[in-house]
């Protein structure tokens, strides 16, 4: 099961698509004259642009792509360094090492992001950029994280893939940093199926962006052409069908938004205190997704408990979004002689191992979050939800043979 924003795909979507469809104009570019091209990726790319505050936004094929186009346009070069949360999603790290940069990872807090004071440990002379990824839609704390960029001079590319929406301090996630990237992939907030998208506020960063989305052109009223300065480039465009579906699901965002921050409000009322547990630390609470709700517990050994009745799984064994449970990125790490395997973050593995995600609009076994409600979940099933898990927790807690068990 996947996102909000898939859940929520209806008319809009379809009548946007039979637009393009119609028309018989499915690539981006165009004559901005024609009366076929309908401009369907250059919309969404303004409208894209203009709900997040940003100056130019690139529409691309998946988050994945952006990731690589954006790295390219900051000129990163092979044996470059970037700072990467131990826990993310495996896309970002592959990103990465596809461009021959070399992901250094740092610990997380009990945000679930980046943990700003990490950051500077990790700094080298090859350091050239921090990727705060901003974990199951939660803003990282980016006054801190802004601060040791700025004090070192390092680029900020924010990886908004699982945040889409969200505002830190009243603006939106992605233009804090020198540029910030989106997925809309199935699992996202709102989805096209597959699509990604780059915001920035920079004249060069969006032209590298786009030079390197698009084979070494440049962006040229409706469509595109060479420069004095090509650069390579891949293909990594968006088509009219997805921008098509992705202007629809724009549209829907703050609605998604809204009602999701709504439910899960309802969801933590329901469940109220959890003895031996709290919260994940929100520095935004106002303007996260609310896609999730994590719960961290006082012991490990209560989450695995916990977890294990509701037929679920604790954060940190949720495969490719932990560094020590993608076989391949860690023996990238192993290859590289760098901190790998479980226990070479040893806060990370603490706080994961004492979290559990409930679903509230991002239903996601993957992510940990098979157990939980969704967007179109009523009052009833968000109160049977939180009774469930409360009654759980009170059974995990009173289950003191399997305390002491793990305790031996
Ligand atoms: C989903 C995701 C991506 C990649 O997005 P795709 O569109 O699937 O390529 C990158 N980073 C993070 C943190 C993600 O969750």
């Amino acid at each position: 099961m996947p996102g909000p924003g898939w859940y929520w795909i209806g008319e809009e979507e379809t009548r946007e698509v039979l637009d393009v469809m119609k028309s018989g104009h499915l690539v981006r570019y165009g004559k901005l004259d024609d009366p076929r091209f309908q401009q369907k990726t250059r919309l969404f790319e303004q409208e894209f642009a203009a709900h997040c505050g940003a100056k130019h936004a690139l529409a691309t094929a998946t988050g994945s792509a952006a990731l690589v186009a954006a790295m390219k346009a900051l000129q990163l070069k092979p044996g470059d360094e970037v700072i990467v949360p131990a826990y993310g999603f495996v896309a970002t790290y592959s990103a990465a090492v596809f461009m021959g940069v070399v992901p250094v990872l740092t610990e997380i807090g009990d945000d679930l992001n980046m943990d700003p004071e990490d950051i500077e440990r990790r700094i080298t002379p090859r350091t050239k950029a921090i990727v705060p990824i901003h974990m199951l839609g939660n803003p990282c704390n980016m006054e801190a994280i802004g601060a040791v960029a700025e004090k070192h001079g390092l680029f900020v590319l924010e990886d908004v893939c699982q945040a889409t929406g969200a505002a830190y301090r009243g603006r939106k996630l992605g233009t804090f940093g020198h540029l910030g990237v989106f997925s809309l992939n199935a699992f996202k907030v709102i989805t096209t199926g597959d699509g990604g998208m780059i915001v920035t506020n920079s004249d060069d960063i969006y032209d590298r962006a786009f030079s390197a989305h698009d084979q070494g052109y440049h962006p040229f009223e409706g469509g595109k052409r060479p420069a004095e300065q090509n650069a390579l480039g891949l293909k990594l465009c968006m088509t009219e069908l997805t921008a098509a579906v992705g202007r629809a699901q724009l549209r829907k965002l703050d609605l998604i938004l809204g009602t999701l921050r709504q439910k899960k409000a309802k969801l933590k009322n329901a469940i109220g205190p959890i003895p031996g547990a709290r919260f994940r630390t929100l520095h935004a609470p106002e303007g996260e997704c609310a896609t999730l709700c994590t719960v961290i517990f006082d012991r490990a050994e209560r989450a695995a408990r916990v977890a294990e009745i509701l037929g679920t799984r604790t954060v940190d064994n949720t495969g490719w979004h932990v560094y020590d449970k993608m076989d391949h990125f860690d023996q990238y790490l192993k290859d590289q002689g760098r901190p790998h395997g479980r226990g070479a973050f040893p806060r990370t593995d603490d706080i994961l191992s004492r979290s559990i995600n409930l679903s509230v609009g991002v239903v996601d076994a993957g992510l940990g979050a098979g157990f939980g409600i969704c967007i179109d979940s009523t009052d009833d099933e968000i109160q049977q939800a939180a009774d469930q898990f409360q009654r759980v927790c009170r059974l995990a807690a009173s289950d003191k043979s399997q305390d002491q068990n793990h305790a031996c």
